[in-house]
């Protein structure tokens, strides 16, 4: 499992996402982003998407 904290790409925001892979998270981000964000697709750059990739975080499944 991974977890993701949208704040830790800069938002003062208290958004956490728990998936199973990346890719689940980034679709998760992408979701929240234009919900909470007003983004939209284009927003989502490789390098936003490289920078989400890097402050995932590993959780121990139990
Ligand atoms: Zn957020």
């Amino acid at each position: 499992m991974l977890s993701f904290k949208c704040r830790d790409v800069g938002f003062d925001c208290d958004y956490v996402v728990v998936e199973d892979n990346d890719t689940e998270i980034i679709k998760k981000v992408m979701e929240h982003g234009k919900r909470d964000h007003n983004l939209n697709s284009n927003d989502f750059t490789p390098s936003l998407i490289d920078n989400i990739r890097s402050k995932m975080q590993k959780v121990e499944d139990n």
